[in-house]
């Protein structure tokens, strides 16, 4: 009976350029005619391929001497390997990607190339293209829904998004991982993927891996950081799909967190750790179980790493991930040091540290100051956004009965000087907790105080730039909560 659909394989860098597999018939992918490769590494027998259109699966063998592999997992030459949908091969290193797909034949007009008299755009390989990775995806995501094997949940607006197989266990280890370029890596060698379609399994024996932890009774968890989703960038829909893809390549139980947004949830930050363990509202990620922190861990590549320390010699964009684990005291491996075993390779962290501070360090220098004054008074709070100021105005002297004049509040500077005017002339002392880094800001408020010959103190705050940075980035976590 004929097949509903075709098997395909489609080049990842131009999805014009595809190869249509016969169903129980063996063909040579190479350098020859039927697969248009002109790559002079591939030998023209390079990979024999069968398909078997009732099992929807593929037999690829490997006869060329350079070697390919099948969503990075090398294959050597003789070795025979099942592949499935959605399978990336690599006929040599760095060339000629191809994906594994199950087109319909009902789509399959809308791939081909239209004429150009039926184009108006001019372009007709742009508009091709486009027509057919759509109607490709669509396949895709229709199969994914009808294979799903595991349950979605969104919360807080939608900013931490979770999913969970149905055979995940509550655990007290949790082996936890970064997703991007940690689990899986870009085909195309970009940084960030081009498509939902670019990725592969980053390292051979990631599922090994993780088939071995499972094994070893630990829960395996992914953390990533998506804000491409929460900007409007990326389809939260197409995502799922990439995760389940994903997911059931590694072929255990998983469990997925997805910070969409900047805010608490996004790595460094806790939120989504917090939401794993944390029994919140009755709705534990995990059970109520104790988390093992000697046995669990985090790994990551955002790891601080300077130029020249990892196999592609470039610095890492980031170090949240490292940060992640320092933050939750959760120990922390790069992927090259969990995967390939190798050494631990130096990292640079943020110049502030918050573990260093120390909780006995006097409030004001010079220790003799006093805090507040008896006599009424006008105190000019100085400091960049973020050292702390409010914190300080409130805690210290608006609870002591200063009035606190602030312009975040107010909005406009004219306000402010009103409310200071105000609140001298009845007598009440008062805080003003603005920036005041210049001398005309400053001037404003010393004139009123001179009006009504009142003395003026200045409390500048010594916070350092790196940390007035980072409470501006976990204030910013905690008001997105
Ligand atoms: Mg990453």
């Amino acid at each position: 009976m004929a097949k509903s659909f075709e098997i395909i394989l489609c080049d990842i860098n131009d999805c014009t350029k595809t190869i249509t597999l016969p169903d129980r018939e063996t063909v040579a992918i190479g350098r020859n005619r039927y697969s248009r490769i002109m790559d002079l590494r591939c030998s023209r027998t390079h990979l024999m391929i069968s398909s078997n259109f009732d099992e929807r699966t593929v037999i690829v063998e490997q006869c060329g001497w350079n070697s390919s592999s099948i969503n990075g997992v090398k294959l050597n030459k003789g070795e025979k390997r099942k592949i499935y949908e959605n399978d990336i091969i690599e006929i040599v290193e760095k060339g000629n990607c191809f994906k594994l797909l199950f087109c319909s034949k009902d789509e399959k007009p809308s791939c081909s190339k239209r004429n150009k008299s039926e184009d108006n755009s001019g372009n007709d390989e742009i508009s091709c293209k486009t027509n057919y990775c759509t109607s490709t995806l669509d396949h895709f995501l229709k199969d994914s829904i009808m294979k799903s094997e595991g349950v979605w949940k969104s919360v807080h607006q939608q900013s931490l998004v979770i999913f969970s197989s149905n055979k995940i266990e509550s655990k007290e280890k949790i082996a936890s991982f970064d997703l991007d370029g940690t689990i899986i890596n870009t085909v195309s060698g970009n940084v960030f993927a081009k498509d939902l379609n670019d990725w592969k399994i980053a390292f051979p024996n990631v599922s090994e891996k993780l088939k071995v932890l499972h094994e070893k009774n630990y829960k395996v968890v992914l953390f990533t950081n998506q804000s491409g989703i929460g900007r409007g960038k990326i389809k939260l829909a197409d995502f799922k799909k990439k995760v389940e893809a994903i997911i059931r390549k590694l072929c255990i139980p998983v469990q997925v967190f997805i910070a969409t947004m900047d805010n608490i949830h996004r790595k460094p930050r806790p939120g989504m750790w917090e939401f794993l363990v944390e029994n919140v509202r009755q709705r534990p990620e995990n059970g109520n179980l104790d988390i093992s922190y000697e046995e669990s861990f985090f790994c990551g590549d955002a790891a601080g790493r300077p130029a020249n320390c990892k196999l592609n010699k470039k610095k890492d964009f980031s170090v949240s991930d490292r940060l992640f684990a320092l933050n939750l005291n959760l120990k922390f491996f790069t992927p090259e040091e969990y995967f390939l075993d190798q050494k631990v390779t130096p990292f640079v962290l943020p110049q502030f540290n918050p573990s260093l501070l120390s909780e006995n360090a006097s409030l004001l220098e010079p220790v003799t100051s006093k805090l507040v004054s008896k006599n009424q008074e006008l105190i000019l709070m100085i400091g960049c956004p973020g050292s702390g100021k409010s914190f300080f105005a409130e805690k210290y002297l608006e609870t002591a009965g200063y009035i606190r004049v602030n312009r975040d509040i107010l909005k406009t500077w004219q306000k402010c000087v009103n409310l200071t005017q105000i609140s001298l002339q009845s007598k009440s002392s008062v805080v003003v907790d603005n920036t005041n880094t210049d001398k005309e800001s400053r001037a404003r408020y010393i004139n009123i105080a001179k009006q009504f010959h009142i003395p003026v103190r200045a409390f500048w705050m010594k916070t350092t730039l790196e940390h007035a940075k980072h409470n501006n980035t976990l204030s910013c976590g905690m008001n997105a909560e």
